[in-house]
């Protein structure tokens, strides 16, 4: 599966993503490294090489080759556990043969790279969900706000709150209480694309960033989990009903930063619980930021 490719192509463009299928079926984006996780090692790769980038591309997560335009490269799939998970590749700005040597010694980066996302994402998991940490979810919704404009990609932020879950784990127990937070998780999974992300920002409070979605797309995304959620049958304790409230916050141009944009969503989750729970609040561009928050 090794390409070696000299590229007749001067437009190519690093960005471009890796051509590897997509394990669809696989909620991995929870678990993904953000492509700064890599500094080290391909800066690494890139002397070793002698070549100008090195781009990680990480199914979930954005590729971070340095723009430009290259002529030839080589690339390696990232496999972990037998399955595909993305792909490194080194690019050069020249025509360039590449020897197998080459190829045996990308494959041991390689290597070092999927060390480098196991440990990433045992770090950044939340291990009674698998959702993101708090701290690693931050850290992705931070950096697709600073990219947002240069990507020209719409981002809204999706913040949900489990109902009256003190009184799950009041009436059935903590142990209840924990299979309900773990259910929860699977099923939002389940409903997202590979490109979303998934926190838990709170003990029974969720987050997703859904990628390129503006508030419309977004709200419907937090309609069909709600719907989800509602539905849904916890293991072991089928007499538990669930639901959860939803507040929507689109990264408009009005909003400054991340803890405005945070701030929106989260307003919204309160005016949803405010006005009944179980259901969906949507930010809109109208609404200025003090009076969302007070
Ligand atoms: P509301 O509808 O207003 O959100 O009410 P609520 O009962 O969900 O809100 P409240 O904040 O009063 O209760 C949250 C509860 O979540 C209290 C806390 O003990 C419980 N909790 C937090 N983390 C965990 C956890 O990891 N496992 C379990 N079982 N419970 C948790
Ligand atoms: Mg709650
Ligand atoms: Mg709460």
């Amino acid at each position: 599966m090794n390409a070696r490719v000299s590229l007749d192509d001067p437009e190519f463009a690093a960005s471009t993503a890796a051509e590897v299928p997509l394990m669809l079926n696989t909620p991995i984006q929870a678990a993904l490294p953000a492509p700064a996780q890599f500094a080290a090692v391909t800066d690494l790769i890139k002397s070793v090489f002698n070549v100008p980038a090195v781009s990680v591309a990480l199914h979930g997560a954005p590729a971070n080759a340095e723009g430009g335009v290259y002529r030839s490269f080589l690339e390696i799939p990232l496999i972990k556990d037998e399955v595909v998970i993305g792909s490194l590749r080194v690019l050069d700005t020249a025509e360039r043969e590449f020897s197998d040597r080459d190829c045996q010694l990308l494959e041991g980066f390689a290597k070092l790279v999927v060390d480098q996302v196991e440990l990433w994402g045992e770090a950044s998991r939340d291990v009674l969900t698998g959702a993101m940490t708090r701290r690693a979810f931050s850290d992705t919704l931070r950096k697709t706000f600073a990219a947002r404009a240069r990507a020209h990609a719409k981002a809204s932020l999706m913040i949900f709150d489990l109902d009256h879950f003190k009184k799950i784990n009041d009436t059935w127990g903590h142990a209840a209480g924990d299979a309900v937070l773990k259910a929860v998780a699977r099923c939002v999974l389940r409903e997202l694309r590979v490109e979303d992300s998934f926190g838990r920002i709170g003990g029974e409070e969720f987050a997703v960033l859904v990628a390129n979605a503006d508030a419309t797309i977004a709200s419907e995304v937090a309609e069909r989990v709600r719907r989800a959620i509602e539905r849904l049958s916890i293991p072991g304790f089928p007499q538990i009903l669930v639901s959860a409230s939803f507040g929507v916050a689109e990264a408009t141009d009005a909003v400054l930063d991340v803890e405005d944009w945070t701030d929106r969503a989260d307003a919204q989750l309160y005016a949803a619980k405010d006005s009944g729970r179980n259901r969906v609040r949507v930010a809109t561009e109208t609404a200025p930021r003090a009076a969302m928050v007070n």
